[in-house]
């Protein structure tokens, strides 16, 4: 456990462990502090939901909702009113259509929640992916009308993609809301059938523990059944014991945060702010970063100094793995620093390769992967142009045993040792040492055809500071 120790022994950090353990628990009071990611088919009903989820428990106020009712008049789209809640670019507006990862908070008896909103539509898997490798939990939504849910569900619906995506990205437990339930008059029958098939596929094909999944009816439209206990009679008859939304979330196990591991923080925007000069934004990956600590940015290899931390635009004097911070920086200049650049700790540097040997899971693929195969590859926020170089084994899907050497091809639905070379130098960490961030998807022809973890870096830049 050398890592634990470095990160422990810091002598950058101007308070110790038990220190930081204390304020880390004093922060979140007796609230679990939880990412979540909003999946599901296009016009599954995910930001109407989630918009008036967020209006039920405060975090809209009725100034706020009243205009964007009035301006959703306007233009003949009232019941988009909710989904604008999330929405908030002016393009997205005209268009009705969630592109960016927009990310709010909510607070619910037990947890505190950022929400990261992700899109549904095709051309958007890149940006569902960022904002799905920063969640710990995910609410996959089903929209219940009859014929829709089929859709969503079938080959070219985008259900089963999201959910697969999700947890290969490291989501372990999902909620499945079954929307827009009023469409089929609150039918238990039609609740059951799409549970039943749904719980199949997410336990069996999807990887998903049975205990891990759960389901609950409502209508992100009405509001029945987010945060409130069930009104309706025709649910209320059938629906026992009933489970809101909200209670499903407060249940959720809080995931492990690596706050004792060396600091890690991947970039996923950086920009100027007014009166603060150049900012940096992302989640924390691990460890925890204060005011005044020195960090060493890669793979650029330098120094810089962080001057704030901001969460939600409050400055902060420590922000903890799982946060969403921004951080001013100074000692370093604006160009050094890019969207994929990991800011980390000095003492524990991150390691920059083009090269790497992973253990990849293949999706349904029509062609079968050969040596040479062009990839983008995605990471974090980052999509990069990649070849698969090496086939070094084939494995045994569940067991990882080696089932064959230097295989030609890969075909689909079976799990391989690859050696994959990056066009550009990249961040990246072995899955043991860092799970969170030692994952990745390989895409191809607007599909994502795999699933893989890190597990070798062939460094190609070290300094010694
Ligand atoms: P997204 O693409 O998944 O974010 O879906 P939206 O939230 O934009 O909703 C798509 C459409 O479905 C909009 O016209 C919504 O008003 C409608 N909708 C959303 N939730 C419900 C619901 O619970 N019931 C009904 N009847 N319509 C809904």
């Amino acid at each position: 456990d050398s890592m634990k120790s470095l990160a422990t022994s810091k002598t950058r950090s101007k308070v110790s462990k038990l220190d930081v353990m204390a304020e880390y628990a004093k922060r979140h009071g007796d609230k679990d502090l939880l990412n979540l990611v909003v999946i599901g088919h296009v016009d599954a009903g995910k930001s109407t939901l989630m918009g008036h989820l967020l209006y039920q428990l405060g975090s809209v106020n009725k100034k706020t909702m009243h205009k964007y009712e009035q301006e959703s008049k306007k233009l003949g789209k009232s019941s988009f009113a909710f989904a604008w809640v999330l929405d908030e670019t002016e393009e997205e507006r005209s268009r009705g259509v969630t592109m960016d990862v927009a990310q709010t908070r909510f607070e619910t008896a037990k947890k505190i929640v950022t929400l990261l909103d992700a899109p549904g539509h095709k051309d958007f898997i890149p940006n569902m992916i960022t904002g799905t490798s920063q969640a710990d939990v995910a609410v996959l939504v089903i929209n219940a009308t009859r014929g829709e849910f089929e859709t969503g569900f079938d080959a070219g619906g985008q259900t089963r993609e999201h959910a697969l995506l999700a947890r290969s990205l490291g989501v372990g437990q999902i909620i499945v809301a079954v929307n827009k339930m009023d469409t089929v008059e609150w039918s238990q029958e039609r609740y059951q059938l799409i549970t039943k098939k749904l719980g199949q596929f997410l336990s069996r094909q999807a990887g998903f523990r049975e205990g891990d999944v759960t389901f609950v009816p409502c209508s992100g439209l009405s509001g029945e059944n987010l945060s409130k206990p069930p009104t309706v009679p025709e649910l209320v008859s059938w629906y026992s014991p009933a489970t809101t939304l909200v209670e499903q979330i407060d249940k959720l196990r809080p995931p492990v945060r690596p706050i004792d591991k060396p600091f890690r923080l991947n970039v996923s925007d950086v920009f100027s702010r007014v009166g603060s000069g150049f900012n940096v934004a992302g989640r924390v990956g691990s460890g925890f970063v204060q005011p005044g600590d020195k960090v060493f940015i890669m793979p650029a290899a330098m120094n810089a100094t962080v001057k704030n931390v901001y969460i939600d635009d409050s400055a902060e004097t420590v922000a903890f793995a799982g946060d969403h911070i921004n951080m001013t920086l100074s000692g370093v200049d604006m160009v050094n620093v890019n969207i994929g650049s990991c800011l980390c700790d000095p003492a524990f540097p991150a390691k920059s390769a083009t090269k790497i040997r992973a253990k990849i899971v293949i999706f349904s693929i029509d062609v079968p992967i050969t040596k040479g195969f062009p990839v983008v590859f995605h990471y974090q926020s980052i999509n990069e142009p990649a070849v698969i170089k090496r086939l070094l084994s084939q494995l045994n899907r569940n067991t990882g045993e080696v089932v064959k050497r230097k295989p030609r091809c890969l075909v689909k639905n079976s799990s391989a040792s690859v050696e994959i070379e990056l066009e550009r130098s990249l961040c990246l960490e072995l899955y043991t040492d860092f799970k969170d961030l030692g994952r990745f998807m390989l895409r191809s022809g607007g599909h994502t055809i795999a699933a893989g973890v890190v597990e070798e870096v062939f460094v190609v830049l070290t300094k010694i500071i």
